[in-house]
């Protein structure tokens, strides 16, 4: 039988609401030796979902009132019987109230273990319970609708349609390979083929959308670059809604790198308004430069801005230069001015342009489309499924590989058995990506990157 765990499940920290949370299958028993409902009904007379309200209790006495949750299994998270006590959140409240339920005899949960059992109670998939882990941490709505799909099984069930056409091919295979001389049809080449093409085709797309996801999930480092004046700060300052660098007539005042995170679209930029990449004198200002420098080629992302009231001078191209191998969007500034910038030149070294009035805000969607489109995030559906982990990638490359085996094999004319291997690694790695058939070490490090409480 298992063992009845608890842990705190909110944050370790003052707030409204803190929440114990203990399953297994002695969860009533140990909630009601330190739990006393109001009106005197206890846990255990509980028959279905039910929420009492009544006070906590340790050896010491009263420590706060709560309301006790009750679920009886398998109609609860984990699928076992599950009581959450919710208490006001101090942090005092939620380690005594833990305390005293270790003293009534629960274990302390493991990282992850909640969420590990749902799992091993079937409750969830694997790639839901990885995508409850992306909930937590989501940082912007479209990671977040991604986040929700993947809880909803949608990567599952993309998964377990490339396999099945997989397991199709296999079951031919078999058949073929079983009763070569009786009445079983001859193995069609092309139509193999075609089947396995079309696996490829999907893994590649899943693949492909990989990065993309991270984007929507980790955000990028973004880099404002361009020389000094034309409108580094007023972008950023558009960008994030409100004042934040300081913005000012004089050239060369922002001398230092500042930090921040705006959403561009659903996608997190993580900010940094850099001084100009110019030849310098002057040694503080050479420190920035040469940061500004080292941040632009290091960075995901960069926004290289022009005036185009202005024409293009040394210090504009050395930053053409110097972003030639960075994913990098001309950001063409003072559109509501007279335009005497060479755009030609522009357009022969960015992949986007857009042109926009930082001042005024125009442009500023042109520049969300740009950047989604040069991250291929508008590629992605989240709602169909993505892969969001690298072990779920991994997998899928791995599926990926045996396939083009599969398919070198039958173009090459070996045997079919090598065809068959191919095809059904491919499918063991994606029941292996799904956790139908994941071995317990696969299991241990997803929940291994969970923290204790989930
Ligand atoms: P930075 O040195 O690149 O950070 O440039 P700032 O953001 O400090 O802007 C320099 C000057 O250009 C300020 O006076 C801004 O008000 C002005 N500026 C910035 N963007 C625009 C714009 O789109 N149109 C106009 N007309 N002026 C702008
Ligand atoms: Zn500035």
């Amino acid at each position: 039988m298992p063992k009845t765990i608890a842990a705190i499940s909110t944050p370790q920290a003052a707030g409204g609401i803190g929440i114990v949370r203990i399953s297994g299958p002695e969860a009533r028993a140990i909630a009601g030796r330190v739990f006393t409902s109001a009106r005197g009904k206890t846990l255990e007379q509980c028959r279905g979902y039910t929420a009492l309200y009544g006070r906590v209790h340790d050896a010491e006495g009263e420590i706060d009132e709560a309301i006790a949750l009750n679920f009886i299994a398998p109609a609860s998270f984990t699928g076992e019987d599950v009581v959450e006590l919710s208490c006001h959140g101090g942090i005092y409240v939620m380690r005594r109230v833990l305390q005293a339920v270790f003293a009534a005899g629960a274990a302390p949960a493991g990282p992850g273990e909640f969420t590990r059992r749902a799992f091993l109670n079937g409750k969830i998939g694997l790639t839901e319970a990885e995508s409850v882990m992306q909930i937590i941490s989501a940082q912007g709505l479209e990671a977040g609708k991604a986040a929700m799909a993947g809880r909803d099984g949608a990567l599952e069930r993309r998964i377990i349609q490339i396999r099945e056409g997989l397991t199709t091919i296999a079951a031919h295979l078999d058949a073929w390979a079983d009763y070569p001389d009786e009445d079983i049809p001859e193995v069609d080449g092309s139509g193999l083929q075609e089947s396995l093409e079309h696996a490829a085709q999907e893994l590649d797309r899943l693949l492909s959308q990989f990065e993309a996801g991270r984007v929507l999930r980790e955000g990028v480092e973004t880099v404002i670059a361009g020389r000094p004046n034309v409108g580094k700060s007023t972008l950023m300052n558009l960008l994030s809604g409100c004042e934040r660098s300081i913005v000012t007539e004089y050239a060369g005042t922002t001398r230092d790198v500042v930090e921040e995170t705006v959403l561009l679209g659903g996608i997190p930029l993580h900010l940094a308004d850099t001084a100009g990449i110019r030849a310098t004198e002057d040694p503080v200002e050479r420190i920035g430069v040469d940061r500004a420098r080292e941040r632009v080629q290091a960075a995901q992302l960069v926004l290289a801005v022009f005036d185009s009231s202005q024409a293009l001078n040394e210090e504009d191209r050395l930053l053409i230069e110097s972003v030639q191998d960075t994913p990098a969007v001309a950001v063409v500034n003072k559109s509501d001015l007279e335009n005497v910038i060479d755009l030609e030149y522009i357009k022969n070294h960015f992949k986007q342009i857009v042109y926009i009035s930082a001042l005024s805000g125009d442009g500023l969607e042109a520049l969300e489309q740009a950047v989604a489109s040069l991250l291929k995030t508008n590629e992605l559906d989240p709602s169909s499924g993505i892969l969001f982990t690298e072990r779920q990638r991994d997998a899928a490359r791995r599926a990926r590989d045996c396939v083009q085996e599969a398919l070198d094999a039958q173009r090459s004319g070996v045997t079919l058995d090598a065809v068959t291997v191919s095809v059904e690694g491919a499918v063991s790695a994606l029941l292996e990506l799904t956790g139908e058939r994941a071995t317990e070490a696969v299991v241990d490090q997803v929940f291994a990157q969970f923290c204790v409480g989930k």
